[in-house]
């Protein structure tokens, strides 16, 4: 085992032209390590040719033969029609779009060698769009089994291949890791690998390549899964060796605040709380994540954290990412601080230039313990006094740069808690979160009767708007969510403001708000209120609602097309309403014609209540990419790893990784040398 020399780059081969390396950058590679593990997308099979007589149906075949009849057709839709024949039978080859040097390479006459598909065709078993090549005496057929591979533009198949094959030659297939770790996992080292992938013999199982489940592309998965959990731990270990303000656990305010709290918490806060505390004792910067489902009680946690910091001369901010909500805390945090004399600065984008100099002043001179605000919190212009610890509500609506904006506000470096309700599955927190703590909330507290939820089809909204009214006449209050339309925020806008117009029309008897995300602050914050305290009962709202909302009141929401919405959108809104003691009806109202997908989310919303199983349907539905969006994780994606079919070789890399830094660092940095220069730059914060 030795270090792999300097990643070699493109220009350094010399058969590699300049626009062959700038296609090769199109794709994200830019040395030889990540050309190499530049994997194919599947494979094709042209080490045999199968005779016309033993087709069947659906197989990926070659087949060779000469063209005995070439036409071009205009009916029923103009296409170019071929038979090829061997000794056995006639195969029909069909092609739809084509050019002249096609008619040509398939005049009559020609001996070709077709790969496609069987399918039935109005002549017998065809190929439409056959991969064809003219065939000569000593053609041979092909030794190893095709690779076909990710492209781009302006970069064919076989030239991604010839450079594919002169990256291999160039011996840069260093084992990175020591051989009892791979061969205790019966997996077979790098270079065996890499040509079984590149090059797998006639012989492979096409199937299990294509699943990525043969030894080669383990092993690769699997290094792959270790390189992200070595960075993400050395990463943990180089936050441990930075200054942090250490608090300890508070005497005096948290005790106080308990005390005049209405209610007691949980057993799942208490456990999180004490987690947080410790964290916040040590000298060195907290991470960590708070997972609690929607109404877990996120806030009163966040709210002891900062009393924490508080008492011992330390500033906190709070961010979150919508001024409905960053409201709603700063009136919360008013109730729950200002009985003990702490003074709380509240910013957002639609201050007053008088109202913002102040909250900015007493940021800048420590008059505010605590600063709660939206995104302003982290702009050029706030300065803290001493800031000891950053909260962000709702994290994962917040990139990376944001989150590290915030915390850059201290000196020496603030704790972060990070709060969140969408819950992140195993396999994520395992992967893509390893760097981070988790605490988990996983009770609700007493006294909430579950969510009834139910799918109507729009059809039925009239008799649905008049349960709403009922509903309200009898003292409830209602949400009705207008649809998200994503193309026009202006169209959502248009839509919501009719609905309003429309519902006052028919309701006169009904006291109906409107809000939206387009109103001033002012505005929807007086909203809000009213509907707090039940001046209003039926809120007609867009998506702003989403996170975090809290009236308690609230029992019945109708969410208009809600095949449109994602399932975590689905089931935030959702949280809003089963708050209080009354029992709560979710009404999902969706327009017939149901896409697959949108059927498969809606039966996840309809069938579960909790958070957590939710967000793993959710993962299982859209992945890992979507599910994260990279911009939220800053980690870059697995390329070839996939949680759900590599859990297992996950759980091994995470267990391993810490002993390996500890007794091969040179083997970790040689594989992280390999796995990050292909991975790309890692922004982790
Ligand atoms: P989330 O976790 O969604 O942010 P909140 O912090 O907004 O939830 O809490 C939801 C509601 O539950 C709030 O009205 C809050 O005051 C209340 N709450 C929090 N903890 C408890 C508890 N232990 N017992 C009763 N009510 C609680
Ligand atoms: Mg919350």
């Amino acid at each position: 085992m030795s270090n792999i020399s300097k990643c070699k780059t493109l220009i350094e081969i010399k058969a590699f032209s300049k626009p062959l390396i700038a296609n090769l950058h199109k794709l994200g590679i830019s040395n030889i390590q990540s050309l190499l593990l530049h994997l194919p997308l599947r494979y094709i099979d042209e080490t045999r040719i199968t005779v016309v007589r033993d087709l069947r149906l659906g197989d990926a075949v070659q087949c060779e033969g000469e063209i005995v009849h070439a036409e071009v057709t205009y009916k029923p839709r103009k296409a170019l029609i071929a038979r090829l024949e061997d000794a056995s039978g006639q195969l029909t080859l069909r092609f739809l779009h084509f050019y002249p040097s096609q008619i040509a390479a398939l005049a009559v006459g020609k001996k070709l060698r077709v790969y496609g598909e069987i399918r039935h065709g109005f002549f017998g078993y065809e190929m439409v769009h056959p991969h064809c090549k003219s065939v000569g005496k000593s053609t041979q057929v092909a030794e190893t089994l095709t690779p076909v591979y990710p492209t781009t533009a302006g970069l064919t198949q076989t030239n991604i291949c010839k450079a594919i094959a002169l990256a291999i030659q160039q011996n840069e297939l260093i084992e990175t890791l020591p051989a009892d770790v791979y061969k205790g996992l019966n997996l077979p080292a790098f270079k065996v690998s890499i040509h079984a992938l590149h090059s797998p013999p006639p012989e492979a199982n096409l199937i299990a390549l294509e699943n990525k489940t043969t030894p080669a592309w383990r092993r690769l998965a699997f290094d792959e899964l270790l390189a992200q959990q070595l960075s993400m731990r050395k990463h943990y270990a180089h936050r441990r060796s930075i200054d942090a303000p250490s608090m300890a656990s508070s005497k005096i305010l948290v005790a106080k605040l308990l005390r005049h709290l209405p209610f007691k918490l949980t057993k799942s806060q208490q456990k999180v709380i004490a987690e947080i505390s410790h964290d916040l004792t040590q000298p060195h910067p907290m991470q960590r994540l708070l997972q609690g489902d929607v109404g877990s009680g996120k806030t009163i946690v966040a709210c002891l954290a900062a009393l924490q910091a508080i008492e011992h001369g330390w500033q906190v901010a709070l961010m979150a990412p919508t001024e409905i909500l960053a409201e709603q805390h700063f009136k919360k945090f008013e109730m729950w601080l200002k009985p003990l004399n702490l003074n709380i600065a509240w910013l957002t984008g639609s201050q007053s230039k008088k109202e913002r100099e102040r909250a900015l002043t007493d940021i800048a001179t420590g008059q505010a313990q605590l600063a709660v605000g939206t995104h302003t919190l982290f702009q050029e212009a706030v300065n803290f006094h001493k800031l000891g610890l950053a909260i962000i509500d709702e994290q994962h609506r917040f990139g990376v740069q944001q989150r590290l904006a915030l915390r850059k506000k201290g000196e020496p470096e603030p704790h972060q808690l990070m709060m969140s309700a969408t819950p992140i599955p195993r396999t994520l927190s395992m992967s893509y979160f390893a760097d981070l703590d988790v605490s988990v909330i996983d009770e609700l507290p007493p006294g909430r009767t579950p969510i009834v939820t139910k799918l109507i089809s729009e059809e039925r909204r009239d008799e649905i708007l008049q349960r709403v009214r009922e509903a309200c006449l009898a003292g409830q209050q209602a949400y009705w969510v207008c649809p998200l339309i994503e193309e026009s925020e202006a169209l959502q806008l248009q839509t919501a403001n009719d609905t309003f117009a429309y519902m006052q029309a028919t309701f006169p008897e009904l006291k109906i708000g409107l809000v939206h995300g387009r109103m001033r602050p002012a505005e929807k914050q007086a909203v809000m209120a009213q509907f707090s305290v039940g001046n209003i009962q039926l809120l007609v709202a867009t998506t702003v609602i989403e996170v975090g909302v809290d009236v308690p009141n609230a029992s019945l929401m109708v969410i208009e097309h809600a095949e449109r919405s994602g399932l975590s959108q689905l089931h935030q809104l959702r949280g809003r309403v089963g708050r209080g003691a009354a029992k709560s009806t979710c009404i999902l109202l969706y327009q017939n014609k149901l896409s697959e997908a949108a059927r498969a989310r809606l039966k996840v919303i309809f069938e579960n209540n909790d958070g957590f199983l939710i967000a793993q349907a959710d993962l299982h539905l859209r992945g890992p990419g979507e599910f994260l969006g990279t911009r939220q994780s800053g980690v870059p994606m697995l390329k070839i790893a996939d949680l759900e079919r590599d859990t297992d070789l996950l759980e091994t890399a995470k267990n391993m990784a810490d002993s390996l830094i500890k007794e091969c660092p040179q083997a970790v940095e040689a594989h992280l040398e390999r796995w990050m220069s292909h991975a790309g730059e890692l922004v982790k914060v």
